[in-house]
């Protein structure tokens, strides 16, 4: 054994780190070694999902999450009660999720009582939400999470790879519930961790999908996340977490190393519209004897899911543990423009609250009539989008409005159907009628231009009346604001103009259409006039 290596076990970790940090240095040479970028009591970082997945952490009150945990007491229908209030319809969906989150919650509290609970034949009641994109179960779901005021992260099933060591590792989402929990790893292992697209690591069969082969591997680590495994909280792939780790073992701090997920909730979803087909000949097979069956209208296809068995998702491309850990199925229904309209209507902070928000923002009061609900809603059922469709017709409808009214003097706009399916000759309705106020915000513009230019350089400038129309004319000409045109065409006048003023004595100069048309040639010749006098 050669001499100049460390004698002993510790040593040999702290040359492993020192080798490590060495190599980190010449290859990341801005990472941030002062201090070492991790907290001395050694918990992990909180601020949220290391970006392969959208997170919150509960709002449910003051109190911490484990706290709420110990004493959770919601019935299934005081959940159902909050959901109505931000999420129409899926009446069905709202009940089974609330059903499935009480008893998980219940037992779970009923396991930190009497740990006893824990050894007892408790199968968890993992949930799997189908129905096609827009319809709310994302948002079914971030609403659950916030009234119980547990740990909550969502991720893509498609960011997935097998191995991790290509893309985002199935367990990289546990290790973000715990990010999301700042840390705490007691209160992230109650935590609810939502998988979306989950359709698309379908590995083979008839449906849709990306159908890879890797899509099989994918449900293999999935399945032993949502029955019960131990996550290393560190990545295998995550060099620094391995050096913190290391660091702390040689600082002789003991932290948790691993996190269960036995008592995680785990809920996956997808729009499963290529199962559809396959549900449909199923129906009509079984039908042979009772009559024809009509072939479904394309709105009521998403509905189909609803009658999903267990053979259409083996079929489709999952294997059957897999399907066998989600007991708990449910179909969102697809939303109509009657349901759009209601969306708009009556759900707590639904989108139209953003849009007079962004306008309030302007000093600007939008309000909107009902018969332009109901145009919005029309032409959003037409996106095929489900409620996202909402956002892209008002994206359309109230771009310009968003991008011209706040440099007007309108301070209201009243948005009616015709605003909706017509929008740039309502708008141009809208401006045309504040033609003279417009002038006059437009004469205060460079008024304030005058003044400022008095306060910073002691020199006036006197806009005649033709100087200020040609102002307003090359401010819309050029599409800029009066105060920005001003800006430049008289960028370099405070210079030009104090030589003048020293050497005649003038400090106000009037401004006149051509000073505005040629400032520089105005104002250099105004400087050699002045070496005349
Ligand atoms: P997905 O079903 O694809 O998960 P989301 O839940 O992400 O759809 O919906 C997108 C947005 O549309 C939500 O954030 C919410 O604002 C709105 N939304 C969707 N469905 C509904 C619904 N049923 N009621 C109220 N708002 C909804």
């Amino acid at each position: 054994m050669s001499d100049d290596g460390p004698k002993n076990p510790l040593e040999e970790l702290q040359k492993q780190f020192q080798d490590v940090i060495g190599k980190a240095k010449v290859q990341f040479p801005n990472m941030k070694m002062d201090g070492f970028p991790f907290p001395e009591d050694g918990d992990a970082q909180g601020s949220g999902g290391s970006g392969g997945s959208d997170s919150t952490t509960g709002e449910a009150d003051e109190k911490s999450g484990l706290d709420l945990i110990h004493e959770f007491d919601f019935k299934p229908r005081e959940v159902k009660d909050h959901l109505d209030r931000f999420v129409i319809k899926q009446d069905e969906a709202k009940k089974v999720l609330s059903v499935a989150v009480c008893d998980h919650y219940n037992h779970v509290r009923r396991c930190l009582e009497n740990p006893e609970e824990e050894d007892a034949n408790y199968k968890k009641q993992n949930v799997i939400l189908l129905g096609p994109t827009g319809v709310g179960k994302t948002y079914l779901m971030q609403n659950v999470a916030k009234l119980i005021g547990v740990p909550y992260v969502k991720a893509d099933a498609t960011k997935f790879s097998e191995t991790g060591y290509v893309g985002y590792d199935v367990e990289d989402i546990v290790r973000d519930l715990v990010k999301v929990a700042d840390g705490d790893t007691e209160l992230a292992q109650y935590g609810i961790v939502y998988i979306d697209e989950i359709d698309k690591i379908a590995s083979s069969g008839n449906g849709g999908g990306t159908k890879d082969v890797s899509g099989r591997g994918v449900q293999i680590n999935l399945l032993k996340l949502m029955e019960e495994t131990e996550v290393n909280l560190v990545s295998q792939t995550d060099m620094m977490g391995q050096m913190q780790a290391m660091m702390m073992m040689g600082r002789g701090k003991k932290q948790a190393s691993e996190i269960s997920t036995k008592h995680m909730l785990f809920i996956v979803s997808g729009a499963f519209m290529d199962m559809t087909e396959q549900i449909e000949k199923r129906l009509a097979k079984n039908a042979i004897g009772f009559g024809q069956v009509e072939k479904t209208e394309e709105d009521e296809r998403a509905n189909l899911l609803q009658k999903a068995e267990t053979r259409d998702f083996v079929s489709y491309g999952f294997e059957p543990e897999f399907i066998g850990r989600l007991p708990v199925r449910v179909a969102c229904e697809n939303l109509i423009a009657e349901d759009l309209e209601m969306i708009l209507q009556n759900a707590e902070g639904n989108i139209l609250q953003q849009y007079i928000g962004d306008f309030e923002g302007y000093g600007i009061k939008a309000s909107f009539d009902d018969a332009s609900l109901g145009e919005i809603a029309k032409q959003a059922a037409e996106e095929k989008t489900g409620a996202r469709g909402l956002m892209t017709v008002l994206e359309r409808v109230l771009r310009q409005f968003k991008f011209e009214l706040p440099s007007t003097t309108v301070k209201r706009l009243k948005i009616s159907d015709k605003t909706i399916t017509d929008p740039d000759s309502e708008l141009a309705q809208l401006l045309e009628g504040q033609e003279d106020d417009q002038r006059a915000m437009f004469v205060q513009e460079v008024d304030d231009f005058a003044k400022r230019f008095k306060g910073e350089h002691g020199l006036e400038l006197r806009f005649n009346t033709k100087a200020v129309d040609a102002v307003i004319e090359a401010s819309q000409c050029q599409r800029k604001t009066v105060r920005v045109l001003c800006e430049q065409k008289f960028k370099d006048f405070q210079y030009g103009l104090k030589l003048v003023a020293k050497n005649t004595g003038e400090s106000s100069f009037e401004i006149t259409p051509e000073v505005v048309a040629d400032p520089d040639g105005q104002l250099s010749g105004w400087v050699l006039k002045s070496y005349d006098k």
